[in-house]
């Protein structure tokens, strides 16, 4: 089952069209609310038709207003290591302020100093909980969506020690979507193939798989130490190829499109421009 907004309303989406869930359903609007009852909406979902779908046009994030984004840093080896760091021993845990969350289609305003790139699979907290059993962790996920951590890396190394959220929450810097898919509709929800491409050249691929600490175990992780609320976006790390680690380092310039795409879920698409004079 697929996912997401349109106009911040909950719907669902199949081959192209989407089901405004409150209008044809026993349920709000907000994915908030539909997602703390996510059991019965699945059981919903799975029964409705689409008589009355429209077409699945100008899809917003599947959560436009989550009450805690984490974002989980250095989570695939090679990444870790094109960073100069050995593989942390605990996921190395930061935060997206939400406001900086936006949908699959955007333009975003570039910031100065060194913008850059960073695919990720974002996951969707359903149910959500407390001190999550990592074997039980799957059941609290309402599904995985497309993400990019853009990251301004001036802001984001400043200080001793640094600091990465500030430099992750620039607005437009947390673009998600277009849906958010269940894990049993994907191919394998452990090993998802993605990757990004910079004005049409591949600057990220990777696998799920590959992650040191894989999702579940950051479920489990995380809720030990804070609650999981419906809604919430874990997004869960970037492996090699961003922009600050190439030589010579390369970042987002105005007029470039970056486009990120994961097996099974679909793919979203940023267009960086630059700020007009007095921004
Ligand atoms: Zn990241």
């Amino acid at each position: 089952m697929r996912f997401g907004t349109i106009d911040g309303r909950l719907v669902l989406v199949r081959d192209g069209l989407a089901l405004d869930v409150a209008r044809h359903g026993p349920f709000s609007s907000d994915p908030l609310d539909v997602l703390a009852n996510f059991a019965a909406f699945v059981t919903w979902a799975r029964e409705t038709d689409y008589a009355g779908a429209v077409p699945a046009e100008k899809l917003g994030p599947p959560v436009p207003n989550p009450r805690q984004v984490f974002a989980v840093a250095l989570n695939y080896r090679p990444h870790a290591a094109e960073a100069g760091f050995q593989p942390p021993d605990e996921p190395l845990v930061f935060t997206k302020f939400p406001s900086c969350i936006t949908g699959p289609d955007t333009e975003v305003t570039l910031p100065p100093g060194k913008p850059d790139w960073e695919i990720e699979v974002v996951a969707v907290i359903g149910r959500g909980g407390y001190r999550i059993a990592r074997d039980r962790a799957w059941d609290a996920i309402a599904g995985l969506t497309v993400g990019q951590d853009l990251s301004e890396r001036v802001v984001q190394s400043r200080g001793a020690p640094a600091q990465f959220s500030l430099g992750k929450s620039f607005p437009g810097f947390g673009p998600i979507g277009p849906v958010a898919v269940t894990p049993d509709e994907l191919p394998d929800r452990d090993d998802l193939a993605f990757e990004c491409r910079l004005d049409g050249e591949v600057v990220q691929h990777g696998r799920t798989g590959q992650m040191i600490f894989p999702i579940d175990d950051l479920v489990a992780r995380i809720s030990a130490i804070c609650p999981l609320l419906p809604g919430d976006l874990i997004f869960t790390g970037t492996p090699a190829g961003v922009g600050n680690r190439r030589t010579p380092p390369r970042y987002l310039r105005p007029g470039e499109t970056l486009v990120s795409t994961v097996d099974g879920i679909g793919e979203i698409r940023q267009r960086f421009v630059q700020a007009a004079l007095g921004d």
